[in-house]
């Protein structure tokens, strides 16, 4: 194991990776990622990667717009490829809940993201396969999609180790050296690396990892349940959807198979990351498919059967760790040297390379092409938080 690193990104997820691989980028000298199961092997596995562009808040826009561009020119953006397929991106909403969709399309627009309000008329002619019952309003994005997140992370590490990049699987990060009160260094299940940046980008761990140099902030978990099953060839064109009408969210998986998941508002179901089980159940799926049929009717005749007539391939279910208010914790802390990057809370696989290239710059002390600063954690104590024109959620 090194002795000495110039920065040690602790966490394989998407925000590590992005992290790790921008700094090696940027040239910030030996970089090392620790982590301690292996690479991809936490929460951004089980990641539906919807990379979307739908947000209230302009960081979010910013860094979303950004991603967006990203994972349609991955090769040159990441050096590699992500599994991004640009099938567009569409929200759909109740009478109640149209003014969110009114109020935040102009903003968005005015920030770049190529994004247009529908009438249910418009949605059904151009996707006719979708059933709008108790719809009244969509925006809909075309230059949105979804990406693999297992493939993307393996692309953001595998080109960083190429230009230098070090990485320790299987290695737990036990403590971390806090000398006159800056990072000095991380000690790990395999040995102590003396460095002056650490990165916590350790997702549900976060807090844990956070204690280490006491620090610490409001996070809880819940465990969300996802399926993917066996369609028609001939099932017809949508695109990523968030169906507000029914909290579901659904979307095309490579050809011949539909991903399922539920969406937010919802009651959380606490789960301890270390723990819990990551497969799904049949009260997820009961509460599932029967929203799904709903929206594609051409799923009926077989997802209506007993065991969903064999179309079910597989379900699994990954760990969102939501802060107060639903944005990421990102940035230095009151411990010079070490900075936060967690609390994706349930959206930020796409948000998560654009979050560590410009985290990376603030690191080397560059302009940042996004000014992350609103996302640091002193905003929960300065009464900074963000809100949502959709209210609690991850809907935006
Ligand atoms: C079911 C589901 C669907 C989602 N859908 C979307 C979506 O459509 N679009 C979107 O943008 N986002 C989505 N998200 C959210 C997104 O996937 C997450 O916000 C993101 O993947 C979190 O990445 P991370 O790197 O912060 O955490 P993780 O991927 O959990 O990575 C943290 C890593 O840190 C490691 N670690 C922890 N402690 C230590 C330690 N002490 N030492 C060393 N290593 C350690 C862990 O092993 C883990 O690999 C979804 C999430 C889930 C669960």
């Amino acid at each position: 194991m090194r002795e000495r690193a110039d920065a040690v990104v602790i966490g394989g997820g998407i925000m590590g990776a992005s992290v790790a691989h921008f700094l090696v980028k940027l040239g910030y000298g030996e970089v090392v990622l620790v982590e301690k199961s292996r690479i991809c092997g936490g929460s951004t596995q089980y990641s539906a990667a919807h990379v979307r562009q739908h947000y209230t808040n302009e960081v979010a826009i910013r860094l979303a717009v950004r991603a967006a561009e990203m994972f349609a020119n991955d090769e040159e953006a990441f050096g590699g490829p992500t599994g991004f397929t640009r099938h567009g991106y569409m929200v759909i909403a109740p009478e109640e809940q149209a003014d969110a969709i009114r109020q935040v399309v102009p903003v968005q627009q005015a920030l770049g993201v190529r994004t247009e309000v529908l009438t249910v008329e418009e949605i059904a002619h151009r996707w006719p396969a979708l059933a709008l019952d108790g719809v009244a309003l969509g925006c809909y994005e075309e230059t949105s999609g979804y990406a693999d997140p297992v493939l993307t992370v393996q692309t953001l590490v595998d080109t960083a180790k190429q230009r230098g990049l070090t990485v320790y699987e299987g290695c737990r990060v036990l403590g971390i050296h806090v000398e006159r009160g800056r990072v000095s260094g991380v000690v790990t299940g395999d040995g102590e690396i003396a460095t002056d940046v650490v990165v916590n980008a350790t997702g549900p761990w976060g807090n844990e990892v956070g204690r280490m140099v006491g620090i610490e902030y409001p996070l809880r978990f819940s465990r969300e349940h996802e399926a993917i099953f066996e369609a028609p060839a001939d099932l017809g064109a949508f695109p990523v959807m968030s169906d507000a009408v029914q909290r579901l969210y659904f979307r095309h998986y490579g050809t011949g198979r539909v991903l399922v998941g539920e969406g937010w508002p919802k009651e959380p179901e606490p789960a301890d990351p270390d723990r819990y089980d990551d497969g799904t159940d049949e009260e997820h799926l009961g509460r599932m498919v029967p929203k799904l049929v709903r929206r594609l009717p051409a799923l009926a005749e077989r997802l209506g059967e007993p065991g969903y007539g064999g179309a079910f391939v597989t379900g699994y279910s990954g760990i969102y760790d939501i802060t107060e208010d639903w944005y990421p914790v990102v940035g230095e802390e009151e411990v010079e040297g070490y900075y936060s990057a967690f609390g994706g809370s349930g959206h930020c696989f796409k948000i998560g390379p654009t979050i560590g290239e410009s985290l990376a710059h603030v690191i080397a002390g560059l302009e940042p092409p996004i000014d992350i600063s609103s996302l640091s954690g002193r905003r929960f104590a300065e009464g900074r938080t963000f809100s949502s024109v959709w209210g609690p959620g991850n809907r935006a």
